[in-house]
């Protein structure tokens, strides 16, 4: 609504003067005539009074709102009417002279009247409807209705008596069209007052106090109509009055607005008194033996006046009806929609008994769409929906929030009881569904929330029901009710994830979000304890987490395909220190574990050359690390690839060997050199029988396909023994160091160093 838009500032002379002056001349004036008997002069003081009246209203119509402004200015309008009435009842009284000069008197003021009153109507008009300018001609024949009906009301009652009117002329005519007109505005002003939301607005009750009060006047003076048949001095007089009072209204400060009063209840109850009170004259003067056919007119077209008014009010709300409704409903299902069902889910949520809130998810619907068409995947839609509808009762609102996601609000929180209706309907939607002649299987992820996990403002249930139907899609499908715990580790593990990116984005020396390390864990000969080998592990300094292991991110690496970037990494410090240890004339191999989305990737092996050589490592420096799991992941892609890195002359180690499944014409075909025992087989050796006699068989199948064996995980030097005395090659553990930074590695190998020296020259 425009009500914030500030008029323009402009002079206003003080509405008091303007009113009380002329309020006093014409109360003296009235005098004078009274006591002198010239005609005339009330009702010219009453035109200027008018006037002045008029200005203070155009005064005022500046000030008020836009939404105000029609009413002042149908007001300042309505005022001038008044004036001109007068004026010409004042010209006549002065200058004509005969019984022509009380007719044309009275029909001077009555004119100015009606005039008056229909401008002052139209100004309400503006008001009543929402506060818009916006006036229907209805409007219109339902007050000409009303007013016709009033008018058959006052003149059967003069008919039978009930008024008395003995008068020449149009005087008494004139009275009771006046008070027709008022009576009927008057009444309107009371019902938008009342109604309308108007009724801490002082202005309302004196517009309406004045109308009434001039009605009454009408009609009160009908016994006592001068002679003449001019309109009495009183009559006159409360005119003048009444467009003071007008334009007194119009300058009172408006109170604050309190919403919107667009009621049709409004302009139905006016349509509904019209009808009734000419029905009632229509029924009342069929009555009488003699009756006019002058009020059977009037009052029947009072009722069509209202029964138009009323046809209109109803289709109006019909179509309101139509639009709210199509606002509201999913075309496709013709279920509630997503807005729709927002508000419900507030007014539930807000009721003592709370709300529960099931986002529904369906999984593998693209495949319907993309196999069958979008015609069969709305059929399937509707069904759904339709199966969904069946499982619910009169507790639950259905919605559709577009795609082949649908939401049901239940108007309760208890979460055992949501849960339950969440797998109702994960069953509906798993019921095989026909399309196009084809069973199609659907599948489908919901979460559940509700108000009792806590404060729910703004959103939150939907934000909580959506994070519980990600989880249960992750989990692959099912249901799940929102944990916040779970919620909590999601947000931070998306953050964390978002820092390796920007980490693994920036350039190398941009620090703001730590960096990758590795450490390097030594691998020892079986048969001289000798070192062979270092692997490198990735860890990340975190500025705020501290040193973070590669379980803390390695998998969030992957999920967010940040893996083959951190391998780059990897890769690069990893040959460089390689090469240095060469260059220092130690061979010391260096081991970087590849995961199963860098195998996959197409740029593996330019990146592995591209490292060796940045770094100026030969190949043999080099050994990558696969996992079983890799391996068999993709059994072709992984021995084509494979042998490429392992025709380059760099190693290769099967890691984790034993975890897994793997098939061993697969492992026949690899080109690896290595086999590395997982580390649960590793640490039973000595106290599980047979561990040991699958860590024997294992050793018989490497050595037979030409692999060595190295076991991971030696954390004493009882299981070193026993792996030694079974024949294993090599082993890596915390019994001879755990994995070091560099410089800590350096400083292990250099004591090593020393202590072979000492040892060689003790002996
Ligand atoms: P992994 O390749 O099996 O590495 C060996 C893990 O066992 C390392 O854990 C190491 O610290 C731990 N370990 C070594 N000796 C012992 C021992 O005697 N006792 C026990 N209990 N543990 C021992 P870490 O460093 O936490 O690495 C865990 C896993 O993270 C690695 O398992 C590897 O799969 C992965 N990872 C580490 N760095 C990288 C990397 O650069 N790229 C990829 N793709 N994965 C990596
Ligand atoms: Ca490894
Ligand atoms: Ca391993």
């Amino acid at each position: 609504m425009p009500s914030s838009i500030t008029p323009p500032r402009r002079r206003v002379l003080p509405p008091g003067p303007l009113l009380l002056g002329p309020a006093a001349l014409v109360a003296a004036l009235a005098v004078v005539e009274h006591l002198t008997g010239v005609a005339g002069l009330t009702a010219a003081g009453g035109a200027l009074a008018a006037l002045s009246a008029g200005v203070v209203l155009r005064q005022q119509v500046q000030l008020r709102s836009l939404e105000e402004r029609g009413l002042w200015r149908w007001c300042g309008r309505s005022v001038t009417a008044v004036a001109a009435g007068l004026a010409v009842e004042a010209l006549v009284d002065l200058t004509v002279r005969g019984p022509a000069a009380a007719d044309l008197r009275g029909i001077a003021l009555t004119v100015g009247g009606v005039v008056a009153v229909m401008c002052a109507h139209q100004g309400m008009l503006t008001w009543n409807r929402f506060r818009t300018s916006a006036v229907h001609p209805v409007d219109w024949i339902n007050f000409v209705g009303s007013t016709l009906g009033a008018l058959a009301l006052l003149v059967w009652a003069v008919a039978v008596g009930v008024l008395p009117a003995d008068a020449p002329g149009w005087a008494a005519e004139g009275h009771l069209v006046r008070a027709a007109a008022l009576g009927v505005l008057a009444a309107m002003t009371l019902v938008v007052t009342v109604l309308g939301g108007l009724r801490d607005d002082p202005r309302a009750w004196l517009l309406l106090v004045g109308l009434g009060a001039m009605a009454v006047v009408e009609l009160v003076l009908l016994p006592w109509l001068p002679a003449d048949g001019a309109p009495a001095l009183p009559v006159v007089v409360s005119w003048t009055a009444l467009t003071l009072v007008t334009a007194r209204a119009g300058a009172i400060k408006p109170p604050p607005l309190r919403g919107h009063f667009a009621s049709t209840l409004v302009v139905t109850t006016c349509a509904m008194v019209a009808i009734a009170a000419s029905t009632a004259v229509l029924v009342l003067d069929s009555l009488r033996p003699a009756g006019t056919p002058v009020v059977a007119l009037l009052a029947a077209a009072g009722v069509a006046g209202g029964c138009a008014q009323l046809l209109r009010t109803a289709s109006e709300l019909a179509a309101l009806a139509a639009t709210r409704k199509e606002a509201r409903t999913d075309p496709l299902t013709g279920v509630a929609n997503r807005r729709a069902m927002l508000e419900v889910a507030d007014r539930f949520a807000a009721a003592r008994t709370g709300a529960a809130l099931l986002v529904i998810d369906l999984d593998r619907f693209k495949d319907v769409n993309d196999r069958y068409g979008h015609p069969a995947g709305d059929a399937v839609i509707r069904t759904v929906s339709r199966r969904l509808q069946a499982r619910l009762d009169g507790g639950a609102l259905l919605a559709r929030f577009g795609g082949d996601e649908f939401g049901v609000v239940l108007d309760h929180d208890d979460v055992e009881r949501a849960t339950v209706v969440a797998h109702a309907l994960h069953e509906a939607v798993r019921e095989p569904i026909d399309v196009t002649g084809r069973v199609v299987r659907l599948d489908a992820s919901i979460g559940v929330a509700s108000t009792a996990f806590g404060d729910h403002h703004d959103g939150e249930l939907v934000r909580w029901a959506d994070t519980a139907m990600y989880a249960a899609k992750r989990a692959g499908g099912g249901v799940r009710v929102y944990d916040e715990a779970a919620d909590a580790r999601d947000r931070d593990e998306i953050a964390l994830a978002d820092e390796l990116r920007a980490l693994l984005s920036a350039p190398d020396g941009d620090a703001r979000h730590g960096a990758l390390e590795l450490h390097y864990q030594p691998q020892l000969d079986c048969a001289d304890d000798r070192v062979v080998g270092m692997e490198a592990l990735v860890r990340w300094a975190h500025p705020e987490r501290g040193l973070l292991p590669p379980g803390a991110f390695i998998d969030l690496a992957e999920q967010t395909g940040s893996m083959f970037a951190l391998t780059e990494r990897v890769l690069a410090q990893a040959t460089r220190t390689a090469a240095r240890w060469q260059a220092e004339g130690r061979d010391l191999p260096v081991a970087v574990n590849l995961s199963t989305s860098c195998l996959g990737h197409p740029g593996l092996l330019p990146s592995l050359d591209g490292a060796l050589a940045a770094a100026g490592l030969r190949p043999e420096g080099l050994v990558v690390e696969i996992t079983e799991t890799t391996l068999m992941h993709d059994p072709r892609h992984a021995v084509a690839v494979t042998r490429e890195i392992a025709d380059r002359g760099i190693g290769l180690a099967i890691d984790d060997y034993g975890s897994g499944y793997s098939s061993l014409t697969y492992l026949n075909e690899l080109p690896a050199g290595e086999l590395k025992l997982d580390r649960s087989f590793t640490m039973r050796l000595t106290s599980d029988d047979r561990t040991r006699a699958i860590v024997s068989g294992t050793l018989e199948l490497a050595h037979h396909l030409g692999l060595r064996l190295i076991a991971e995980g030696v954390e004493d030097a009882e299981t070193a023994e026993a792996l030694r005395g079974m024949g294993c090659d090599r082993t890596q553990g915390y019994l001879h160091g755990r994995p070091m930074p560099l410089a800590d590695a350096d400083a292990w190998l250099r004591a090593r160093d020393e202590a072979g020296r000492a040892a060689a020259v003790g002996a």
